[in-house]
């Protein structure tokens, strides 16, 4: 199984972000009445389409399974309106989120958007993440580490300001993927730096504090292939020895983790020759950041999975680490996630075939079925994993 753990919705029906403008719009209302919610109105089959010729159509082209799925990036603007403000955009967002899963079980498991503000404690975030991975079956969080939205005016994450969401995080078993958002600073450009930056600056962070001696099971994905890091190797492991801290390796082994959204293949080889592969996710970050053909190759930049494969430098066990074990170790929940997804899969196939069998027609007998492979394959991994972490996460019929 290929688990891609880094996509977000970027092709969301047109109502999600109307339904933001006319909160953007409301917020300008002078008489500034008190805020609802609101609804945002979109049908099943708008969902579909959104992704069948989007998101799920990559997945098939390029092998991989499945996407651990959250709302688009850039569009969480924590740094827009107040915390009430964020809270209404992530919870419609999330729950857009929980139907795609639903939806496509297989396809899909969700990872949600923080209802952050600027100046506001984590721990306001605490109920949303409970929400979502109690109710609606994520499995971790974005974490915006800058809701200010590139003036950086939060304390750095290895503060006890983000403490009481870290001790809600270890409760639940789920990792934050460190995610900035769109930038408000003309200095940075939101993807081209902003993210990069974010992504350099929390691994420095965690370099210098003992944030994982209090939080020993604390666990972060740092994106886009961990910014500069892996370029600057060296100087972190100078930095380190300086300051007295403990080697790179140990430093990170159980707790920071890097994705492999590096849109080319001279990067992927230096991410996993200077990088422990344990500490190595699959991702692609599709459909997102850079969209185009690489004219060098003739490959979309962000098909991840071919820079992947055509590595020489590991073993095949080592492949599969990247691929699937170290997904399934930062995301524990989503063992049960498939299991169930499995399950769900299994009962829709045995309805079509009754239904066929009930009107003497075969022809898309089994046409929903999970795949034969991939199902081994879940049923092999569920068995390894049978005394591992998930086994204390809810069961798959509590999934909603
Ligand atoms: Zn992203």
């Amino acid at each position: 199984m290929i688990i891609d753990c880094h996509g977000h919705y970027t092709t969301a029906p047109k109502a999600l972000q109307a339904y933001r403008d006319a909160q953007l719009a409301a917020l300008k209302d002078p008489s500034g009445g008190p805020r609802s919610k609101g609804t945002v109105a979109i049908a099943d089959d708008e969902i579909r389409e959104s992704l069948e010729n989007a998101q799920l159509k990559l997945q098939r082209a390029r092998g991989t399974d499945v996407t651990i799925f959250s709302p688009r990036a850039s569009a969480m603007a924590h740094h827009i309106g107040d915390e009430t403000t964020s809270l209404h955009w992530s919870q419609h967002c999330n729950d857009l989120i929980a139907r795609v899963c639903a939806l496509y079980p297989t396809n899909f498991v969700g990872v949600c958007q923080l209802p952050q503000s600027p100046g506001v404690p984590p721990a306001r975030s605490i109920p949303e993440l409970e929400r979502c991975v109690t109710e609606l079956g994520f499995i971790g969080c974005n974490l915006n580490p800058d809701p200010s939205g590139g003036h950086w005016t939060s304390p750095p994450l290895t503060d006890r300001w983000w403490y009481p969401l870290y001790e809600k995080m270890v409760e639940l078993d789920v990792p934050a993927m460190v995610h900035v958002s769109s930038s408000c600073n003309p200095n940075f450009h939101a993807t081209g730096a902003h993210y990069l930056n974010a992504d350099t600056t929390a691994f420095m962070q965690f370099l210098t504090a003992d944030l994982f001696e209090d939080f020993p099971t604390l666990r972060f994905v740092i994106p886009h292939g961990g910014g500069a890091v892996p370029y600057h190797w060296g100087r972190y492991r100078g930095l380190a020895q300086d300051l007295k801290r403990p080697p790179l390796g140990e430093l990170i082994r159980d707790n920071v983790f890097f994705d492999t959204c590096v849109y080319h293949q001279p990067g992927i080889d230096l991410l996993t020759t200077v990088v422990p592969v344990d500490n190595i996710l699959f991702g692609s970050e599709m459909v997102g950041a850079v969209r185009g053909i690489d004219p060098e190759t003739g490959h979309y930049f962000d098909d991840t999975k071919r820079y992947i494969d055509a590595l020489t430098s590991i073993a095949d066990a080592d492949r599969r680490k990247i691929f699937e074990d170290n997904a399934r170790k930062v995301y524990p929940r989503i063992g049960a996630c498939l299991k169930g997804a499995a399950r769900v899969e299994d009962s829709r196939a045995s309805e079509d075939s009754a239904r066929d069998g009930a009107r003497g027609d075969d022809s898309s007998r089994g046409a929903r079925a999970f795949p034969a492979s991939a199902r081994s394959e879940d049923e092999r991994a569920t068995a390894r994993l049978a005394e591992a972490p998930e086994a204390r996460t809810r069961q798959p019929s509590d999934r909603r």
